[in-house]
């Protein structure tokens, strides 16, 4: 992994996502290094040539200053990259823009795909509006590190939804991305049924070179989808999300979890934005 320590203007950037009036993302690149990842194209942005997953710059900022007015502001850690992702435990990067978050009066959310945020654990039990979501698509670990090499195990993400919701801390499990036919919706909630207070679902959605990698890697090891996976992306055939979405509808009448659908979230967003996971 290549490590730079960069200077950016301001912690907190206006967001331009349906639920989050700004993010933080205390870190560019990410070693978890999902085969999907949304937050890839941040290399135009950020001049880096590396592979997505091979770099990361560590944001210093010039100034402490947050904007005046937060009161009742949704902030969201983070946006294009993993707040908790390994680097967290050397750098606090995330842990340092709590602790100056915690005396607002804004509404706080946290998704990652890591359990590496038990270590600030008495931390964000001190924080009043927070709302922790850890983001998790399977709960077969060896389809995990096919899609999501440098990410924590599905045990390891489990265990951390149930210790945060143990310690009081509000918890959501984001079932996302939800990829066709490997994605078992109905295991994944009751996995988590009494460590969560919601239940969020997005579709994989796949552009760029992410479609290749993950149309690639469903025919290597997945060939009995494959033809399922170029109806869908291919030639834009959306019934088989309108099918699950009557499924997870009827599924939500069995549990007492609020369930919520994003579905086609990415035709919803204001100016191109999508949560990382
Ligand atoms: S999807 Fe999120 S966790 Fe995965 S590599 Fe991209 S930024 Fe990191």
């Amino acid at each position: 992994m290549k490590i730079r320590e960069i200077s950016a203007k301001q912690i907190l950037v206006k967001s331009n996502l349906p639920a989050s009036d700004y993010v933080a993302n205390p870190y560019t690149g990410c070693s978890h290094q999902c085969r999907y990842c949304y937050a890839s194209f941040m290399k135009r942005f950020s001049g880096h040539s590396e592979e997505w997953g091979t770099f990361l710059d560590v944001k210093s900022y010039e100034s402490d200053r947050l904007p005046k007015k937060l009161r009742n502001k949704t902030i969201l850690l983070s946006s294009v990259t993993d707040p908790y992702q390994g680097c967290e435990a050397r750098f606090h990067k995330s842990r340092e823009i709590l602790e100056l978050l915690r005396n607002t009066e804004a509404d706080i959310e946290i998704l990652s795909k890591s359990d590496l945020m038990l270590k600030d654990l008495e931390l964000l039990k001190s924080i009043k509006r927070l709302k922790v979501g850890i983001s998790l698509c399977t709960l077969d670990d060896s389809f995990r590190k096919l899609i999501e090499p440098g990410a924590p195990s599905v045990k390891r993400r489990l265990n951390a939804l149930k210790t945060l919701h143990e310690s009081g801390i509000s918890t959501y499990l984001f079932i996302s991305p939800v990829f066709p036919y490997l994605t078992d919706i109905p295991a994944l909630v009751q996995a988590v049924d009494g460590s969560v207070d919601k239940i969020g679902f997005e579709n994989l959605n796949l552009r760029g070179t992410a479609k290749t990698q993950v149309l690639d890697l469903i025919k290597q090891h997945y060939p009995q989808y494959s033809a399922g996976y170029e109806q869908i992306y291919l030639r834009k055939d959306d019934s088989y999300w309108k099918t699950l979405e009557t499924e997870i509808q009827k599924l939500s009448e069995n549990y007492q979890i609020p369930f919520e659908n994003y579905f086609y979230h990415e035709k919803i967003r204001k100016n191109g934005g999508q949560k990382h996971d």
